[in-house]
């Protein structure tokens, strides 16, 4: 096993990054019987964490920060280097785990850019799919999430506005793609539209005009705006659990059948299934 590391990014907030992170993660673990790992990088606001129904810090689980911030030579036998598995919290779905978010995560001084990538290497063994969330800015902890990435997927809510930075988000991806030999910048990233809203037909066509340039990339399955997925994430549960029966999780168990479909074409021969 070797996990696929998806980051889910956008520098806009609430354009439904966090509740694609947390309803892609478990679907694969409910519906395709996937392990996997959900890292709360948004380490201000912990939505991913509180949407799998955990606080920080309250499983006892080790500090994520401390992982990325311990340095070899501060290792002895009496004071051993912090391990990332101490750092995992098992949710309440099957097969998939956590690492919350830490606010010590925001004092990780900025060269120490590649450290989540390396962080992730010892866990790629145990998961199928590691999903990251990032928080709402192309800070650090983007930066961090977008290199240990084997794939982006980027939410866009479908409104003007939020599409209006995209510009910014593609050209930081093309950074780390130009110092990336291992990634393919045609399939690095793909883009999906949420809170879609099938009433509003000007909001939909002006989408599809300012997404033509991404229109290869660009998911089938959206995401509808429907209160059902509000309601999970104040419940502190994916939609699946939350209600089987929503639209919500009709559209995210759709969007999670072609995200597999995508990655298995995308890194075949690799085994998704
Ligand atoms: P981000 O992580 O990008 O900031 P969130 O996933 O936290 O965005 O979503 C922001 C808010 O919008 C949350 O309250 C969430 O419950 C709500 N939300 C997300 N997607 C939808 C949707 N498709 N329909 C209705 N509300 C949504
Ligand atoms: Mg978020």
């Amino acid at each position: 096993m070797a996990a696929i590391v998806v980051a889910i990014a956008n520098q806009k907030g609430g354009v439904g990054k966090t509740t694609s992170a947390v309803n892609l993660a478990a679907s694969l673990a409910i519906h395709h019987q996937q392990r996997v790992l959900v890292v709360d990088m948004d380490a201000t606001q912990a939505n991913a964490t509180l949407a799998l129904g955990h606080r920080p810090g309250e499983a006892g689980e080790l500090p994520f920060s401390h992982v990325l911030t311990a340095r070899t030579e501060g290792s002895t036998a009496d004071a051993p280097r912090p391990q990332v598995t101490d750092c995992l919290v098992k949710t309440k779905i099957e097969n998939l785990y956590l690492i919350p978010a830490d606010k010590g995560l925001l004092l990780v001084p900025a060269y120490k850019y590649d450290m989540l990538a390396r962080a992730m290497i010892p866990l790629k063994e145990y998961f199928n799919f590691i999903v990251i969330d990032t928080p709402p800015s192309l800070s650090l902890l983007t930066h961090a999430a977008l290199h240990a990435a084997d794939t982006v997927l980027v939410p866009c809510e479908q409104s003007r506005f939020s599409l209006e930075g995209l510009a910014d988000l593609l050209d930081v991806i093309e950074t780390v793609t130009a110092n990336r030999p291992d990634v393919d910048p045609a399939t690095f990233y793909r883009v999906m539209l949420t809170k879609v809203d099938s009433r509003l037909k000007r909001s939909g066509e002006y989408t599809e005009r300012e997404l033509a340039t991404h229109k290869e990339r660009l998911y089938a399955a959206q995401i509808r705006r429907t209160d059902s997925l509000n309601q999970a994430h104040a419940a502190g549960l994916p939609i699946f659990h939350f209600d089987p029966s929503s639209l919500g999780a009709e559209d995210y168990a759709e969007l999670t059948k072609e995200f597999l479909a995508y990655e298995s074409q995308r890194t075949a021969p690799h085994p998704v299934g």
